[in-house]
């Protein structure tokens, strides 16, 4: 076992979105094995009452720190680390421009493989300790990025692109080389042979990938939707009603439906673990028909603002009931910082406000980024935050990091100004440290 001490922030363990956040001053975390030996937190709160429960464990103490749950995040592209900041009219032009053409290259394992070690050293140095994240539709880069996350210990979820048309020939999904197979049937059967290698060894976890509705074919999406009643603690993750162009596209594409979501509810495709990026221009059908098939929406306000796309609609989301959590959605969003990440969403949560006062507030923004994106992922307890049972991931806080962090925190009256002094002015130079399990970065 093992203990650190200094200021701990967490969330009450009933996990509601609105509930308060939990603040010692002067706490102690003591972390030790579980019965599967995973490194979890075995007790936590106010020191001296702590400290005298486990009086033999040996302390590291971390004076003027704040030992924070590490930071999840709800939807990425790991291909599109290089893609950040590629300027462009919208999504469309976007992804011809930039996205597809970089995509293209995770056909070859060796450039996957150093792709993967930067974006997990990346999210790491910004203190994300959980990821949902694509890979291309070229299975070399799933195998790369699992192989890496594996060897960090970081608890990551991707899975292989379903893409089998309206897309560059060299990106879509390819048929076996002996012609056993065409395209669409050999990406499911890719996907399931994925799932038996990766799906809960360590920490990884799979996910069902359709790009999004449009570059699928009803049959890779029915084969998808089937794949997804069979494994059903697999994850799904897709984009929907992200821009309006995409919307008129997907409805010409599947008229049946009602609505670009319920393309997905008519394959099978919404249910608990799928988590849909954007869910930007919904109507109520489509955010009750979110809340009753337990799927989640990943709030991606970097990429949001500057696709121009639209903003998330809290009250929307709040007054229908469905689970939402904050998403970098890198390379269309802006940041690997989390701290970028919360305070886009408070510029996006004042566009739709209607009552006075801010618009999210501070432990709510927080909250998103870490238990509530837990929930949202049906690992409540398991990661994003620090009550006893869930897995020792965490980060420590420098809110000395540079002069003006150091000159506002030190003003901070509350928890909330606090939280808030860090979220405007926070980025990786708060992150004074990472630490998942027993590996630590500095
Ligand atoms: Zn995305």
């Amino acid at each position: 076992m093992k203990a650190y001490r200094a200021a701990i922030l967490r969330f009450a363990p009933d996990n509601d979105p609105h509930a308060c956040a939990v603040y010692e001053d002067d706490g102690l975390l003591v972390v030790g094995p579980n019965a599967q030996g995973r490194q979890v937190v075995q007790a936590v709160g106010p020191y001296q009452e702590v400290r005298q429960r486990f009086p033999g464990v040996a302390v590291t103490h971390w004076p003027g720190r704040i030992i924070a749950p590490g930071f999840v995040d709800l939807h990425s592209h790991y291909p599109q680390t290089n893609v950040i900041g590629s300027p462009a009219e919208g999504l469309l032009p976007w992804l011809e421009n930039y996205t597809f053409p970089e995509e293209k290259r995770f056909l070859d394992l060796e450039y996957s493989a150093q792709s993967a070690s930067f974006f997990i050293a990346e999210l790491l140095r910004n203190g994300v300790t959980t990821a949902l994240t694509f890979a291309t539709s070229h299975p070399t880069s799933v195998n790369a990025l699992f192989q890496a996350a594996q060897q960090n210990r970081l608890r990551l979820i991707t899975g292989l692109c379903l893409m089998d048309r309206h897309a560059p020939a060299d990106l879509l999904n390819q048929p076996a080389h002996d012609g056993s197979t065409d395209a669409t049937e050999q990406s499911l059967l890719d996907s399931e042979a994925l799932i038996t290698r990766w799906h809960g060894v360590d920490r990884l976890g799979y996910a069902i990938t359709p790009r999004f509705a449009p570059t699928s074919t009803d049959a890779q999406l029915r084969g998808a939707g089937e794949l997804a009643a069979k494994y059903p603690d697999v994850w799904i993750q897709s984009h929907v009603a992200e821009n309006k162009a995409e919307i008129a596209w997907a409805r010409a594409l599947f008229p049946a439906s009602r609505s670009y979501l319920a393309t997905y509810a008519d394959f099978g495709l919404l249910r608990q673990r799928a988590i849909y990026a954007h869910c930007i221009h919904f109507d109520d059908e489509d955010r009750a028909l979110m809340r009753d098939t337990g799927s989640a929406a990943a709030v991606s306000p970097t990429s949001n603002l500057f696709l121009g796309s639209g903003f998330f609609d809290y009250a929307g989301a709040d007054r229908v009931g469905f689970q939402y959590g904050l998403a970098s959605d890198v390379g269309g969003g802006t940041s690997f910082s989390p701290f970028h990440t919360m305070l886009a969403a408070y510029y996006v949560g004042r566009e739709g406000q209607t009552k006075a006062g801010l618009s999210l507030s501070p432990q709510h923004l927080w909250w998103q980024h870490t238990a509530g994106a837990a929930r949202a992922l049906g690992l409540d307890g398991v990661v994003g935050n620090l009550q006893p049972g869930c897995e020792a991931d965490f980060v420590v806080l420098n809110p000395q990091a540079t002069p003006l962090l150091a000159r506002k925190t030190a003003l901070a009256d509350s928890l909330d100004e606090l939280l808030f002094s860090m979220v405007v002015l926070g980025d990786d130079r708060l992150i004074e440290r990472t630490v998942i399990s027993q590996s630590s970065q500095a």
